[in-house]
């Protein structure tokens, strides 16, 4: 039996985003550019879908651009951004524990002469708004702080930023990929000026997102060059059949969005509960989102956790899965000691998983310890 608990990396698509998705596959297949009945056909439909999800994010669907993925989204609006104020600076503010698609962004940003000030987070993953206030400089031309984190599901205050912004021309961005439909907000309370968006994390396809461009650009700098789509902003055939599964997932979340949270969070407390019961086992960072529970087993390497879960169908991720083995840079930034960041694993929930699913960790965790040799 497959116990999936892995849900921050991706989610299973439920049958009716699938169905969506074939139908737009096999029938409503236009292009939405073509001059006739089914291309036109296609066109609203995605207008549609568009509408739909900009509803969820509290913002006109005009200022949503569709994106190949949350790695995209989070490319554009950082160039977008650095277009967008290239004569007030090149200073930018970031948080040390962004997900690579920001941070390998801000690397290759710094050969190119940019200077990037990296906030570190406290013991428990947590960043202060002060920390950006006191970073900030007449040249700084972007902040970028994501909204929750991928690997502990700790909160930043995004929020308070932009009022800390508010009467400046520096431009704010959220990587918002672990927070949409988990944590609520919209782009008004947000008060951000690019939000990334991806779907395969609330059970939508892979392979597509969203980037929300707010009228701070009036007129953001294309990320592709061609036929036009997107305003202009995004050439390339739209993936009409992942938009349509996009929208249909945010819908099915959107019809239960209270539940599914609740739910979500009373399975991480039961976690929390039959967890604790496990001898040396320490929990890092604040979880504030409902679906995210980052935890060690001091000495233990994680990578050796999850293969053995793995052998018995569970399915955790090392940290974050995005990091394949690496030490990660989040636990690292969080100054834990290297045994435990070593022995860190993260469990992810979504709307299928129950509590048998955490029963069967519990034990596998429990038996794991008093098995194996702790090798650190
Ligand atoms: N940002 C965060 C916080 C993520 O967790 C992820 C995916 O793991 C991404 C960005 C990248 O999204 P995608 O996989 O759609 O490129």
């Amino acid at each position: 039996m497959l116990h999936y608990l892995d849900y921050a990396a991706t989610t299973p698509v439920p049958p009716a985003v699938a169905e969506a998705m074939v139908e737009t596959l096999t029938k409503g297949f236009g292009n939405p550019s073509s001059q006739y009945d089914l291309g036109r056909a296609a066109k609203a439909a995605m207008d549609g879908h568009r509408r739909t999800i900009a509803a969820a994010l509290g913002c006109p669907p005009e200022r949503l651009f569709f994106t190949s993925c949350g790695t995209e989204g989070d490319n554009w609006a950082i160039r977008a951004a650095l277009w967008h104020n290239r004569r007030l600076g090149k200073h930018i503010i970031t948080t040390a524990v962004e997900h690579s698609a920001v941070l390998q962004c801000m690397k290759d940003l710094e050969q190119q002469g940019y200077a990037v000030t990296y906030l570190k987070p406290d013991g428990q993953n947590r960043i202060a708004p002060e920390q950006v206030a006191e970073a900030l400089r007449p040249d700084t031309a972007l902040v970028s702080m994501m909204l929750v984190n991928n690997e502990t599901g700790t909160c930043y205050p995004v929020e308070e930023v932009a009022a800390l912004l508010r009467g400046r021309e520096t431009l704010l961005h959220t990587d918002a990929v672990q927070g949409f439909l988990k944590v609520p907000f919209t782009a008004k309370s947000l008060g951000a000026d690019l939000i990334t968006l991806s779907a395969h994390k609330i059970g939508g396809p892979k392979g597509i997102g969203a980037l929300y461009i707010g009228e701070g650009l009036p007129h953001p700098r294309p990320l592709l060059f061609g036929g036009g789509q997107e305003q202009g902003l995004r050439s390339g055939t739209e993936a009409t059949a992942q938009i349509a599964g996009f929208a249909k997932a945010v819908e099915l979340r959107r019809s239960h969005l209270e539940e599914i949270n609740g739910r979500m969070a009373s399975l991480r407390d039961y976690a929390v509960e039959r967890l604790q019961e496990i001898p040396t086992l320490e929990f890092i960072g604040r979880a504030d989102a409902p679906h995210i529970l980052s935890l060690s087993l001091p000495g233990y390497p994680s990578q050796n956790i999850v293969n053995d879960l793995s052998s018995k169908g569970i399915c955790v991720s090392a940290g974050s899965a995005c990091h394949q083995g690496k030490a990660s840079h989040v636990l690292t930034a969080m100054g834990l000691p290297k045994k435990v960041a070593a022995g860190t694993i993260r469990i992810s929930f979504g709307p299928e998983t129950t509590r048998a699913d955490i029963d069967a960790l519990a034990d596998a965790l429990r038996e794991h310890q008093e098995r194996r040799f702790p090798m650190l």
